[in-house]
């Protein structure tokens, strides 16, 4: 397995096919692709430039599965990195199921006219990816991802059973935009403007988006406050630890951030249903989108750290009674752009994806049908953290959060 077709010339992407590049011995020959060909070729004369490495590059609608059969056999990719759009997650995954090629991705499927982040469509993959003797890894990100693989390694070394556990994002940099988002605007305000949910006893709890919030001192960052919200690897988490009581997932953002995503709310501009507009059907969220600043744009005044990790209550391994762990990384956009011409959400994002690659292509985790990243061994993707640009932390809490 040598041969990766990247999709997608975002952030993410760029991040992920640099540091792809920076590991030449895993990632002998690299293709990448997406919907405007002129972002790919910048993305491979940024890699060029900065590792010598080549990168050849294709223009492709990721949602044509025909064609995009065509580009997975004619470039002869063993791997396909979808690093587009959740949109595009189950075209990706019929195609490599016809071209016979593995698949790997960072964010669960959610149709275009739905709001909805859930795994279900693709699980109900894994019986033809199995057939086919083909693997698909689901949420190669920071979150779901990393943060997966931290549960999970706290798991294996440190808790026998996780009773509560809390994920806490804090993006603590400053871009110097009055409103922007750290990655694709639409998906981002999508999440963000759907109902809170937490796991709780077995069942979902539902609250009304960004009611509950709870400050919280973040290392590196400061005392900064964070918002009760629903995120994806929250079902993963609880499917592969039944036992969990609680599991909840918590986002800073700032009071300007608030206030104008408020607004924009309150006047009809983050809805996802079609409007007419001088004839012609659009969609106000895509719309603002298309005028907000692109989030590949910000690396470069976007200063201070991000702080993304895991807090874990549960019986220790040890046999030592209840036992609380905090386990984290901070990830500075200086130093992320400086390495890879992006900021760090983009960075803690497409770094993951490369390692996740990397788990797959030297064969650290495989399988046949459809995983995600809590089923796979942490140790070997936890070290590869470390050694690739996101070194993470354990600490021992007194207790239980309190919040
Ligand atoms: P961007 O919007 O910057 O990039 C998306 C890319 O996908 C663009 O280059 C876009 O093309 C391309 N694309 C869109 N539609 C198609 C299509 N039909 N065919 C081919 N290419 C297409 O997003 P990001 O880089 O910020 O994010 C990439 C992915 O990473 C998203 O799925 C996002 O949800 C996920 N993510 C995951 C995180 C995690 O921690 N797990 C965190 C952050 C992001 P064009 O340039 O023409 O618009």
């Amino acid at each position: 397995m040598s041969t990766v077709l990247v999709i997608g010339a975002g952030g993410v992407s760029s991040v992920c096919v640099h540091k792809m590049a920076m590991n030449s011995g895993i990632f002998p020959e690299i293709h990448l692709a997406s919907r405007t060909k002129s972002k790919c070729d910048a993305i491979a004369e940024s890699v060029k430039t900065r590792t010598g490495q080549s990168v050849a590059t294709y223009e492709i609608d990721a949602e044509e599965v025909p064609a995009m059969v065509n580009l997975i056999k004619k470039v002869g990719a063993n791997l396909v990195v979808n690093l587009a759009l959740p949109y595009q997650d189950l075209p990706i995954m019929d195609a490599c199921l016809e071209a016979g090629a593995h698949y790997l991705d960072t964010a669960n499927y959610e149709p275009k006219d739905e709001a909805k982040f859930e795994y279900h469509w693709q699980w109900a993959y894994h019986d033809r990816f199995k057939e086919a003797g083909l693997m698909a890894l689901l949420g190669s990100g920071f979150d779901p991802g990393v943060t997966s693989v931290f549960t999970m390694w706290l798991k294996k070394h440190k808790l026998k059973t996780i009773r509560t556990l809390d994920i806490l994002d804090c993006n603590g940099g400053d871009h110097g935009q009055a409103f922007a988002t750290n990655f694709n605007p639409e998906i981002n305000i999508r999440e963000v403007t759907a109902p809170a949910r937490h796991w709780e006893n077995g069942a979902w709890v539902e609250t009304p988006a960004m009611q509950v919030s709870t400050p919280f001192d973040f290392e590196k960052v400061g005392t900064r406050q964070a918002y009760l919200m629903y995120h994806e690897e929250l079902e993963s988490l609880s499917k592969f630890n039944p036992e969990m009581e609680r599991a909840r997932f918590w986002m800073t953002f700032g009071d300007e951030y608030i206030k104008h995503l408020t607004v924009l709310q309150n006047v009809g501009m983050t809805g996802i249903d079609p409007i007419t507009y001088q004839g012609k059907k659009i969609i106000p969220l895509q719309f603002l989108a298309a005028v907000l600043p692109k989030p590949e744009s910000l690396g470069e005044t976007t200063k201070g750290n991000t702080n993304i990790g895991c807090i874990a209550t549960g019986e220790a391994l040890d046999g030592s009674g209840e036992k609380t762990f905090y386990i984290n990384n901070i990830c500075s956009h200086e130093a992320a752009y400086e390495e890879t011409g992006n900021q760090a959400v983009s960075y803690t994002t497409g770094v993951p994806a490369m390692i996740g690659s990397a788990m797959m292509v030297t064969g650290e985790w495989s399988g046949e049908g459809v995983f995600n990243m809590e089923e796979m061994d942490p140790d070997p993707f936890m070290e590869m953290l470390n050694a690739h640009g996101l070194p993470w932390q354990v600490a021992e809490l007194d207790g239980p959060v309190d919040f």
